[in-house]
């Protein structure tokens, strides 16, 4: 699966928040997306799993339009971890991670056996098996993280879209989540922080200001001090890469 991205462009509120962006994420690679908090990556990324309509360009997954397919067409396809993932209902942990079965349903509630065996294999893959029987609501930043991320693996995603998958995440699981998600080898885009571990983990990266991609490249290429400084505005060491 490649992702393919072209002049896509997101105003918010009467305000151009994406302005223009194109990008790609080839066969199984890694794409990291970096910029300062406001930039748009979230609206980007949401403007590809169709939470927000974009106002011009184009998106295709491989040869899916995924501006014009459906959002359980979409959900059969791509899994995605949202930034910000807390919810009312008090599910527990497998709960929540089955929910991940549903794009591939026609009801929310026709389990059966190969369903309950992927579910258990995602709660297993992120460390929850322990919390499975636990209430979502009682778990904390990084076990729920973490949830969120067993559920888009229930997905059996080709393609993973993730935002900022590492937060609230002790150093152990930011490590863990990461090398999780490179393990699946599938393409994935991910907005991320931490600039060394987007020099570790990712393949390719694109730095966004304002809504628009300042540079791409490989890390070492896009991560330098004088690249930072204009795009973050601040100057600081390189970080190791
Ligand atoms: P990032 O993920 O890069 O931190 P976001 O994509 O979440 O940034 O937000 C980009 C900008 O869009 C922010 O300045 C945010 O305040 C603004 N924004 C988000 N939603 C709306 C809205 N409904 N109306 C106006 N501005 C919005
Ligand atoms: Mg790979
Ligand atoms: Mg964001």
């Amino acid at each position: 699966m490649e992702l393919n991205v072209k002049d896509l462009s997101v105003s918010l509120g009467g305000t151009p928040i994406v302005n223009g962006i194109s990008l790609q994420v080839r066969e199984k690679k890694f794409v990291g997306l970096l910029g300062p908090n406001g930039c748009g990556k979230s609206t980007l990324l949401k403007s590809i799993y169709k939470v927000i309509k974009p106002d011009a360009g184009q998106a295709h997954l491989s040869d899916t339009d995924l501006l014009k397919s459906s959002p359980k067409a979409v959900a059969r396809k791509m899994g995605v971890v949202g930034q910000f993932n807390d919810l009312s209902f008090d599910f527990t942990v497998r709960e929540m991670v089955a929910m991940g079965r549903t794009p591939h349903k026609k009801l929310l509630d026709s389990d059966n056996a190969e369903d309950s065996r992927i579910v258990d294999e995602a709660v297993r893959k992120v460390g929850l098996e322990p919390y499975a029987s636990r209430s979502y609501l009682t778990l904390s930043g990084g076990e729920k993280q973490r949830v969120i991320l067993a559920r888009s693996l229930a997905q059996q995603p080709q393609f993973l879209v993730l935002d900022e998958p590492t937060n609230h995440l002790d150093v152990k699981y930011q490590l863990q989540i990461l090398n999780i998600v490179r393990s699946l080898d599938i393409g994935v885009l991910a907005a991320l922080h931490d600039l060394s571990l987007a020099a570790k983990y990712c393949d390719y990266l694109y730095l966004i200001k304002k809504g628009r991609v300042v540079a791409h490249g490989v890390p070492k290429a896009v991560l330098t001090r004088e690249r930072i400084a204009e795009v973050f505005e601040v100057d600081c060491e390189i970080y190791e890469i």
